[in-house]
């Protein structure tokens, strides 16, 4: 569910067309290569040595995730935030590394930030960097060799736009999603940064990939703390007022503030569960709270421990749903709608926003290019829960779900693809879940639940490939695919 509010799509198409108009080599209808873009000018440093092993090995780890240490002070009624962000990063690849990149997204938003200082972890000023898009480019005095650390330091300040989104706040609601400035995987191809995709007006998908990186985060009121609610992916240790997140292998770390939310607690799994609603959806959110309880048991027995101590459930005041890691916002269409029965949004939508903790919060994937590893699991994931909790409900789901939006298109289409919103929607998320039962009644129910939870333990803090969920499919079955890839895949990737 990806339909965004039309004067917000408005605000961020002229910004970003701004945006786009400095750089003049890049358009938002030109889709872009398969390969990463590189950004850092790869000079011949190609490793002499070792070539690179065939299959890419999982990303980060062995203790070298980045690091973020966090500190920012929030003035909710003037919508204004001050903060630093210390950023420790260690080269994980095989090849020295020219220049850094720092994804900025409230550049997107007019005057949103304001960068004081970029230092290095000495103190000494960072004056060369250059934007390209909403990066920052750091141009290093020497190349930061494999296994080497550098530490940044970003003073910045948020001037909270007025609008309803994932980063923004209204009259009832500040959203803090992707609010610092953060490092992008990187392989040996270069930095995994993509442009965001708008076509005919609307954003498709989501065009940010994110490593698992350990946060550790402070926060303090400029007003008085016991105003707000704070959803965050993580529970907090609080002393006098400083609210202290430690929050480790995550790929986002989000929050959520009101001076009016309700909050409903439940338990599931050892895991706890937050849900935060605004007063008039208050049964609402006790639904939302339920509903994410039943979904936390059914794919923990399916897929395995989300490895997670809690999932934050929140009513967004804007027009769809959104996954980050420990924390989802939901569209407030679907509490305002919510009448009690499973036959509605607010039922089909919190199992799949639930789901993605674990395909895309443990299991990371290449969201602009490869958005089908996440969002097919992710719809297909609803029929489980409909199959589980409703079973009667299973045939109105697809039809209303996905057979009424006629389903068609290949399964790996990437966002930038020609037909837009729709055209996404209807092959990576409606033909995905087809793709997905196919693949099902293909292996037998035994092989397929048996691969999926294999999936997750296998490639948790990763951020895996079509390669690598083809070869793992491949291992636990000896059924032909070749037919399902040829039917819905553009690309063969059998390995
Ligand atoms: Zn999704």
């Amino acid at each position: 569910m990806r339909t965004k509010h039309r004067t917000t799509l408005v605000l961020i198409l002229l910004i970003t067309a701004m945006l786009w108009g400095c750089s003049p080599n890049e358009t938002h209808t030109a889709a872009p290569s398969l390969t990463p873009t590189d950004i850092s000018t790869s000079t011949a440093t190609t490793a002499p040595t070792a070539s690179p092993t065939p299959t890419p090995t999982p990303l980060p780890l062995n203790g070298q995730q980045t690091q973020y240490f966090i500190e920012a002070n929030i003035d909710y009624y003037n919508r204004f935030i001050t903060a630093s962000s210390r950023s420790i990063y260690t080269n994980k690849t095989n090849s020295p590394i020219n220049e850094m990149v720092f994804i900025i997204y409230p550049t997107i938003f007019q005057n949103a930030i304001y960068i004081k200082s970029v230092e290095y972890g000495d103190g000494s000023d960072i004056t060369n960097y250059r934007w390209e898009s909403h990066r920052m480019v750091i141009p290093l005095e020497e190349p930061l060799a494999p296994g080497d650390q550098i530490e940044f330091v970003h003073d910045f300040e948020l001037y909270m736009p007025n609008r309803e989104g994932v980063f923004g706040q209204t009259g009832r609601q500040l959203n803090l999603a992707y609010w610092f400035p953060f490092i992008p995987p990187r392989t040996d191809d270069g930095w995994m940064a993509y442009e965001i995709s708008i076509i005919n007006s609307q954003i498709v998908g989501e065009h940010l990939v994110f490593e698992s990186t350990d946060f550790d985060v402070t926060i303090r009121f400029a007003d008085r703390r016991e105003n707000f609610k704070i959803a965050a992916g993580t529970l907090p240790e609080e002393i006098d007022d400083v609210i202290h997140y430690q929050m480790p292998l995550s790929r986002t770390f989000t929050l959520s503030i009101s001076d009016i939310y309700t909050l409903t607690e439940r338990e599931a799994n050892g895991i706890k569960i937050q849900s935060f609603a605004f007063p008039e959806e208050a049964s609402a959110g006790e639904a939302a709270a339920d509903l994410a309880a039943k979904a936390i048991t059914l794919y923990s027995d399916l897929y395995g421990s989300p490895e997670r101590n809690l999932v934050s459930i929140v009513e967004a005041d804007f027009l769809h749903g959104m996954e980050f890691d420990g924390l989802v916002l939901l569209s407030r269409g679907f509490y305002m709608f919510y009448n009690g029965t499973p036959e509605t949004n607010l039922t089909m939508i919190t199992p799949h926003e639930v789901s993605h903790q674990w395909f895309f919060s443990l299991v990371g994937n290449n969201q602009a290019m490869e958005p089908w590893l996440d969002e097919s699991l992710a719809t297909y994931s609803e029929a489980l829960f409909y199959e589980e909790y409703h079973p009667e409900l299973v045939d109105w789901w697809w039809a209303n779900r996905v057979d009424g939006h006629s389903p068609a298109g290949y399964v790996d289409n990437t966002i930038y693809l020609d037909g837009g919103y729709e055209a996404y929607r209807n092959s990576v998320y409606l033909n995905g879940a087809h793709f997905v039962q196919d693949l099902r009644e293909t292996m037998g129910d035994e092989a397929f639940f048996s691969l999926l939870k294999d999936y997750v333990k296998t490639n948790r803090y990763t951020i895996v490939s079509s390669s690598d969920f083809w070869s793992l499919a491949n291992d636990h079955t000896q059924a032909d695919l070749t037919p399902i890839i040829t039917e819905y895949f553009s690309h063969a990737t059998t390995p």
